[in-house]
């Protein structure tokens, strides 16, 4: 939707781009196949009518864009790969991203149920009910029988579970098995599905006070956006701000009070349970050992989610979305990691496929000035990147650095210091840091005559006599992260350090001081645990 228009395009990709290029939508892997038709046929009175004809009409337009497909999906194609040599491919259908009322409209099954599997709807929240995909042949006998006879017809569908739809677009493709091609989905799933869910749970069993209370009592800290105005009362909340909570969700949920003094040990396992799963579902490589967390991932949550029942906010979890996390296994061995198919990474493409290209337009029957315009700025990219590649010749390929887990990181202070000159009685009033000048001295002793013993160093330092009476203070310290190689990479930074003594901004008003609580490495400790690691509060 945009200026009260609305438009429906479809993109399409190819299975084997590494999905690093994928996620880049300036890399233009996706194209644009079509704009699909958004009339909502209201020249139609009967409603049932109506949307049988609305899902008709998807179906016929993808039956006809897909058309070219079939023929080579079964008789195979020359194609040639990125080093010249000529193979034989079969071009097929593989996956469907889409959010769930389109899985529903693209697969013919019911609403509030799956729309891969046979589960039926009353089993949904069960972890672990038998499932099987859904039987493609028979549903496929049964829609052969539209030309036949049409009772026969619409009796056999529903015998097998789909409503009648007058021949699907995936019924002649050729080795297509849609309910095996609906895919995951990252955005609608997790963070616009079950993560809104379950924040609205908690906003049921806690005082809506208190959470936002507890959001505004978050020190502030690197990665994490702070919800100040607290968030019981956000409306129409996007992905990336669900994505932006859920860094923080847990930390709020510890310890809270529920009503009637209930426990609150079974509600934080539960909520970890679905964050375990949320970000094991998103790493960008798997091995069957992190697979096999992401199926145990939820099983807390099964054994815990009784909470929602005994606080009154369910009465059970038949919930699609809830039950969808059973596939994503199985489809990441099919398919390969959830960014290959997040809808995150096509929501972009509105901006410059459909967006841009409508304003380009006078706003008049504009889809075939829209087509015109695309196709004339596809041919300038194109040709751009040919010029590119005639000056500077074919790209080195980079040698891959796979993904991993590296919690290594180098310290990056600013060439500057935040405030030039303090005196050192503001360092002990502001900063806090009430044994500065003592420790100062220590570590100019400890430098000068290393080997003295702690009692000696002290008397030393007592006749150390500071020659200035201010220091440059700086109120940031940032990490970057260390790449493979590792090399100091600036361009992220995975964590900082606040000390900031309060101090009023523009307007006059106070912001408050921060300062953080850091782990300080005294030399044995390893990258990750606290053992070898000193507790230290800046500032102090
Ligand atoms: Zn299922």
């Amino acid at each position: 939707m945009f200026r009260n228009k609305s438009a429906y395009p479809v993109y399409m990709t190819i299975g084997n781009i590494p999905k690093e290029i994928r996620q880049k939508p300036s890399r233009r892997v996706w194209i644009l196949l079509a704009y699909l038709p958004t009339s909502k046929l209201n020249h139609m009175t009967n409603k049932a009518a109506r949307r049988r004809t609305a899902t008709n009409l998807f179906h016929a337009c993808l039956c006809h864009i897909l058309e070219p497909l079939k023929v080579p999906g079964e008789d195979g194609v020359a194609m040639a790969s990125g080093d010249g040599v000529v193979h034989r491919g079969h071009p097929i259908v593989a996956c469907y991203s889409a959010d769930y009322p389109e899985q529903l409209l693209t697969t013919g099954i019911k609403s509030g149920e799956c729309p891969k599997c046979n589960v039926p709807h009353e089993e949904l929240g069960s972890p672990d009910v038998p499932v099987k995909l859904q039987d493609l042949k028979a549903i496929l006998a049964a829609l052969s029988l539209v030309d036949e006879d049409f009772d026969l017809w619409r009796q056999a569908c529903q015998e097998c579970g789909i409503k009648p739809v007058f021949k699907p677009f995936w019924q002649d493709l050729p080795h297509a098995n849609i309910f095996q091609s609906i895919t995951p989905d990252v955005l609608h799933q997790l963070y616009q599905g079950i993560i809104k869910h379950l924040i609205k749970w908690i906003k049921e069993a806690c005082s809506k006070a208190e959470i936002d209370a507890r959001c505004r009592r978050l020190p502030p800290n690197h990665n994490i956006r702070l919800f100040l105005k607290g968030i019981s009362n956000l409306s129409r909340v996007s992905g990336t701000e669900h994505n932006q909570i859920c860094r923080f969700l847990l930390g709020i949920v510890i310890g809270i009070q529920l009503p009637g003094n209930l426990s609150n040990a079974r509600l934080t396992c539960a909520v970890r349970a679905i964050l375990d799963f949320l970000y094991l579902a998103q790493y960008p490589c798997h091995t069957d050992q992190t697979l096999a967390l992401l199926d145990d991932a939820l099983t807390p949550f099964h054994n815990n989610k009784d909470i929602f029942l005994d606080l009154g906010i369910r009465s059970n979890f038949n919930l699609p979305k809830l039950h969808c996390f059973r596939h994503y296994v199985h489809m990441i061995k099919m398919y390969g990691t959830t960014i290959n198919y997040n809808t995150k990474y096509t929501k972009p493409l509105h901006i410059d496929l459909t967006k841009d290209t409508y304003r380009a337009t006078n706003h008049k029957d504009e889809y075939s000035q829209m087509m015109l315009w695309l196709e004339r700025w596809e041919k300038i990219l194109w040709h751009d990147n040919f010029v590119q590649w005639c000056l500077i010749g074919d790209l080195v390929p980079q040698k891959k650095i796979p993904p991993d887990m590296d919690y290594r990181q180098a310290i990056k202070m600013t060439k500057h210091p935040t405030v030039k000159q303090v005196q050192l009685d503001h360092i002990v009033q502001e900063y806090g840091a009430t044994f500065f000048t003592a420790a100062l001295a220590r570590f100019v002793v400890g430098i000068n005559q290393p080997g003295l013993s702690a009692a000696q160093l002290e008397r030393e330092a007592a006749h150390i006599i500071i020659p200035f009476d201010t220091v440059a203070t700086f109120h940031r310290i940032k990490f970057n992260a260390i790449n493979a190689h590792g090399i100091q990479d600036s361009s992220i930074t995975v964590d900082s350090v606040h000390c900031q003594p309060s101090q009023k901004d523009k307007r006059g008003h106070m912001i408050p001081a921060c300062f953080d609580t850091v782990l300080v490495n005294e030399g044995d400790g390893g990258i990750t645990g606290m053992h070898g690691a000193c507790i230290e509060h800046t500032g102090c």
